[in-house]
């Protein structure tokens, strides 16, 4: 592994550790490019509702602010990228869009933790038979990608279909092929093999195999240890390798300024 751009602080209420030893731990493992993507803030409808799993708006300037002495002061060893894990709701994204883009962000990358606008609640990991919700999440998805301001598909798996494996395998075939043609990687997901998660699904990567996406490895790490997980990424590699997947080494970031 060389580059890893799935990174949380604790800003998001479930991660440990200064950025700092984020970025040792990085070092430690050979890496080049270290990118940060913690939960972004959003800004929900509903008065009084917010959830708890990822940092206020008023916490991004110092995210950002921290991220830029760290770039400073790790350069010349390691690159780092101040990216967000954001999940697209479409009622409310283009107020994150336009609060984000007064921010140096470099990148987004779309784990989408729950399905709508969040407010239904709709976890993607709650088990489910029914394929109206698969097809949300593959619709919602697919439609966050399609806008160019993500630069990778996070834990695309995180979806628990347990109903009729046909048709899990033809959602899933239909996110692969739309991928492909947007030239966008699916993460495989060490945070969910390191906890024994319903993710990384099988079912999933056989899939991506048949399709020839484009596969990364993320560490979505939560603490400085698990930046670089040798073991998880063996692993993983040897999992992929059993498919015939050989994980790409650098993402390319695209950009949230422009506008297409
Ligand atoms: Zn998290
Ligand atoms: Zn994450």
């Amino acid at each position: 592994m060389l580059a890893n751009y799935h990174t949380h602080t604790p800003r998001c209420n479930h991660a440990v550790g200064k950025e700092q030893r984020y970025v040792d731990r990085a070092l430690e493992g050979g890496l080049k490019e270290l990118g940060f993507s913690d939960h972004t803030p959003y800004f929900f409808g509903e008065p009084g509702y917010y959830s708890s799993f990822r940092m206020h708006p008023e916490e991004l300037e110092d995210y950002v602010q921290t991220l830029l002495t760290v770039r400073e002061e790790y350069e010349g060893r390691i690159r780092i990228h101040i990216g967000l894990e954001a999940e697209y709701y479409p009622k409310y994204f283009p107020r994150l869009l336009d609060f984000l883009r007064q921010f140096p962000i470099d990148y987004l990358i779309l784990g989408q933790h729950l399905l709508f606008n969040e407010e239904e609640g709709v976890p993607s990991p709650a088990p489910t038979t029914d394929e109206k919700l698969l097809d949300q999440y593959r619709g919602q998805t697919l439609e966050a990608l399609e806008s160019g301001l993500f630069s990778y598909f996070a834990h695309p798996d995180l979806f628990r279909f347990v109903g009729d494996e046909a048709v899990y395998a033809r959602h899933v075939r239909a996110i692969c092929r739309r991928v492909n043609e947007l030239h966008l990687p699916l993460e495989y997901n060490l945070q969910g093999l390191r906890d024994r998660k319903h993710y990384p699904d099988p079912r999933f990567w056989r899939i991506v195999a048949e399709e020839g996406a484009e596969v990364v490895i993320g560490s979505d790490a939560h603490t400085p240890a698990t930046t670089w997980d040798p073991q998880r990424i063996e692993e993983a590699e040897a999992f992929l390798r059993s498919l015939g997947i050989t994980p790409i080494e650098y993402v390319r970031l695209r950009s949230i300024h422009e506008s297409k």
